[in-house]
């Protein structure tokens, strides 16, 4: 890129709430069921039918707007949004345009710059085309219209592929920990349009924004912003103009192509919508709903490293998925020793949700049985690699692992006096093991590690061993 110019990023990322039902009506808000079977009149916009609004959508757009920093209007307005596109059968969207539910907000980057919104607001989604290139038909899917969306727009603030994308990944990492929704982007959950301008350093004017739509992958938002500003840059610099219009990215020759002239915002007609009246949200209802709202990945981070003692990558790794964090915050419920939890959830259980056909890590082993056989390991009853033993025949029968390390007599019946007793014994009659060791203590130690385990049929702790044998010859 020419260092002369600078690029002026402006984002609208739409996310699906994850409610029950859509939200003008009670059919069900749900992915991948067979086409136009979530539908009723209200949803498919046949004339006489009354929208009523779904509280529990209010809620989650509400706990977004507090997680992000945002100021909670006094009242929820809706207004219509005219288009006429087969997706929209009313031929208008239930949207807000007046008054925002959200005002304001941000998010801080790692570089320490904030970025604005300019308002989160809340609004249903249309349904979904689906072209068949082979017949050159397209069919029409209404189970999406009527999903409870918000839209979070931002100020012009991002101004590279690489801030665009560390925002986006905070913004969906904060929805998902806020629970208000799954932003799951293949599916395309959260979808993210792209507004983009270049102008010359220290020109005081933005230049004319090319919009980028529907894009869902950080991959496409990433390559997108690349081509664009390359391709603008270039236009000017041919002493070309750039087009106020929609472009749409080429996944696959990873360009952009123009679709169609930008509509204004007149086009939409907006007008107060009518089947409402406007409900009052008290700073009482707001304090309520932000009392639910659970830790955020920040101070998640800042406990696990301050009060926890936890290494900033042990830390990072945890806060990445709301299932990591949730999961190792129950375990601590049970079973106080964060270290140890930690190290397990990344090392054993994170290998296996990834190579198996686990969802979640409580798929993998509860919480509760998890620590059971960590409380084993710790009181000694259990060795390391009986440890591990034990962990797998917990997942594969989904069994209590207690149960089962009394049914295949895994406990060890040695006490940890019994043990102290022998390395005693061994010691004492080899008095000469004391000089050896001040010379090659990991040999003397390995010695009597293996003298132990041949007396108690190799159920002696190991590590027990060593620190016993270390604490009595220095
Ligand atoms: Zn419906």
């Amino acid at each position: 890129m020419k260092t002369d110019y600078e690029v002026n990023i402006g984002l609208e990322i739409h996310a699906e709430l994850k409610t029950k039902t859509k939200i003008f009506c009670s059919c069900k808000n749900s992915f991948g069921d067979k086409p136009n079977t979530n539908v009723c009149p209200v949803c498919i916009g046949l004339p006489g039918t009354l929208p009523v609004t779904n509280k529990q959508a209010v809620i989650l757009a509400i706990r977004a707007g507090l997680a992000l920093g945002s100021r909670i209007s006094p009242h929820l307005l809706f207004d219509r949004k005219h288009y006429f596109y087969p997706d929209l059968p009313k031929a208008y969207q239930i949207s807000q345009d007046k008054l925002p539910l959200c005002i304001g907000g941000g998010i801080k980057l790692d570089s320490g710059k904030f970025v604005r919104f300019n308002h989160i607001h809340l609004e249903e989604d249309a349904g979904k085309l689906i072209h068949d290139t082979f017949t050159d038909q397209t069919f029409i899917d209404y189970n999406r219209g009527g999903v409870p969306l918000i839209e979070c727009v931002t100020e012009v603030d991002l101004s590279s592929a690489e801030e665009t994308v560390e925002f986006l990944t905070k913004l969906r990492q904060t929805l998902i920990f806020a629970d208000v929704a799954n932003c799951k982007m293949e599916q395309a959950g959260m979808r993210c349009d792209v507004n983009l301008s270049v102008k010359k350093h220290g020109s005081s004017e933005l230049g004319t924004k090319v919009e980028m739509k529907n894009l869902n992958s950080f991959k496409s938002v990433y390559g997108a912003i690349k081509y664009e500003m390359n391709r603008q840059i270039e236009e000017l610099e041919k002493g070309g103009k750039i087009v106020q219009e929609t472009r749409k990215w080429d996944e696959t020759k990873e360009i952009t192509t123009s679709m169609r002239k930008k509509e204004e915002s007149k086009d939409y007609r907006y007008m107060p919508e009518p089947d409402f009246i406007s409900i009052n949200i008290s700073p009482k209802d707001i304090d309520k709903i932000r009392n639910t709202l659970p830790m955020m990945p920040e101070e998640r981070f800042k406990k696990y490293t301050e009060e926890y003692g936890l290494p900033e990558q042990d830390a990072n790794l945890l806060i990445s998925e709301k299932d990591y964090s949730d999961y190792f915050d129950n375990c601590l419920k049970l079973f106080f020793e964060p270290k140890t939890v930690a190290n397990w959830i990344m090392t054993d259980l994170l290998k296996l949700l990834k190579s198996a056909n686990f969802n979640t890590l409580e798929d993998i082993i509860s919480e509760e049985y998890l620590c059971i056989i960590l409380k084993l390991l710790a009181d000694k009853k259990i060795t390391r690699p009986v440890a591990k033993e034990l962990f797998e025949k917990t997942i594969q029968t989904k069994n209590n692992p207690l149960e089962i390390a009394k049914t295949e007599k895994m406990l060890s019946t040695i006490s940890s006096e019994q043990i102290c007793k022998i390395v005693d014994q061994i010691i004492a009659e080899k008095p000469e093991l004391k000089s050896e060791y001040k010379v090659q203590p990991d040999k003397i130690t390995n010695f009597i590690v293996g003298g132990v385990m041949k007396q108690t049929q190799g159920k002696a702790d190991a590590t027990f061993i060593k620190d016993y044998v270390s604490k009595i010859m220095n």
